[in-house]
């Protein structure tokens, strides 16, 4: 079977564990191209109006695997991966969104409920409820899950090497884990968001390669343990709700903390709900720390060049500022 897995939402996070997951199962894997503007069009074009721009996106991604001819597309109802804490309601609600936005009997999805504890956990009782997976005994798929999370746990530590993870997700393809990247400009910044804005073509805008191409260095949420995410989370009065929410959120805590990071750049989607509890407190904390905040808001009609003006403005800010302080 081929087996379609869209490139927008968690694809950023959990792809090599999705794939390997497939092909033990014995399918083919197929993955839609970056996302552009006839996606991000159509993709607008069937979503209720006031739902978040990833979701528009994903909604175009599916379109685009339809067109590729696939068997089924992948889309997991995300619920929990820690004690607690949810994914936001919206991958909540993604599988119902979908069935009624594609309910053309062409269109037929492999949507498991992932509950865990653990983030690259999957429960088989869940698993094997999906009508696809069913076909399998509940060992194959723990087998199959087990050899993606290999894979994952991979893709991970190359993260943590300081790779971001356009870079990761062709690392992990290799032989070995790489070294340590090395961080040798004049200036550090650390760009906070979902992994499915800040690496999407069409909402990151490729912000990291732009920074880098400025002489950056760049720190991402993905980079940290996440112990260090905890340390965060644990200093504050209350938490929020939602997992992917805490993460963005305690990497900014972490980041302002450091005192080589010079300055925090947060991307963010139009029509995002935690975002705008979260991206205001770290704007806040901006202040208290007194480091350079800059928010990077995109909706479906943002262009390209705004990003690379407010991007050179605020990286020549940083350097000056460094330079009158010596
Ligand atoms: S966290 Fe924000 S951007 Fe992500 S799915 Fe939820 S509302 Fe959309």
């Amino acid at each position: 079977m081929r087996v379609g897995i869209p490139k927008a939402l968690l694809y950023y996070y959990y792809f090599p564990l999705w794939k390997e997951f497939f092909v033990q199962l014995g399918h083919e894997v197929i993955v839609t191209g970056s996302t552009n503007k006839k996606i991000i069009n159509q993709g607008s074009k069937i979503s209720v109006p006031e739902i978040c721009v990833p979701i528009k996106i994903f909604n175009g991604h599916v379109l685009e695997l339809a067109a590729m001819n696939v068997d089924y597309i992948f889309a997991p109802r995300m619920v929990t991966v820690e004690k607690s804490k949810t994914f936001c309601p919206k991958f909540l609600g993604l599988p119902d969104m979908l069935r009624y936005t594609f309910c053309d009997p062409q269109y037929h999805f492999i949507m498991p409920y992932i509950c865990s504890k653990k983030e690259w956990g999957a429960d088989v009782k869940e698993l094997v409820k999906d009508p696809f997976l069913s076909q399998y005994s509940e060992n194959q798929l723990r087998e199959a899950w087990e050899a993606g999370v290999k894979k994952w746990q991979k893709f991970q530590a190359i993260c943590r090497l300081g790779y971001t993870i356009d870079e990761a997700m062709v690392l992990y393809q290799k032989e070995g884990l790489p070294p340590q990247k090395e961080k040798n400009q004049d200036i550090s910044i650390a760009v906070i968001g979902y992994v499915y804005e800040v690496y999407d073509q069409f909402v990151g805008m490729e912000i990291t390669k732009r920074l880098e191409a400025l002489g950056v260095n760049i720190y991402t949420f993905e980079m940290l343990e996440l112990e260090d995410l905890k340390k965060q989370l644990k200093a504050m009065e209350k938490t929020l709700f939602w997992t992917f929410a805490n993460k963005v959120f305690a990497a900014g805590l972490h980041y302002y903390h450091q005192p080589g990071i010079d300055g925090i750049i947060h991307v963010t989607a139009f029509g995002c709900g935690p975002d705008s509890l979260s991206g205001k407190m770290m704007e806040l904390d901006s202040d208290k720390y007194g480091k350079p905040f800059l928010t990077i808001r995109v909706d479906e009609h943002t262009g390209e060049s705004h990003l690379q003006t407010r991007i050179e403005a605020f990286t020549d800010m940083i350097r000056r500022k460094k330079l009158a302080k010596k």
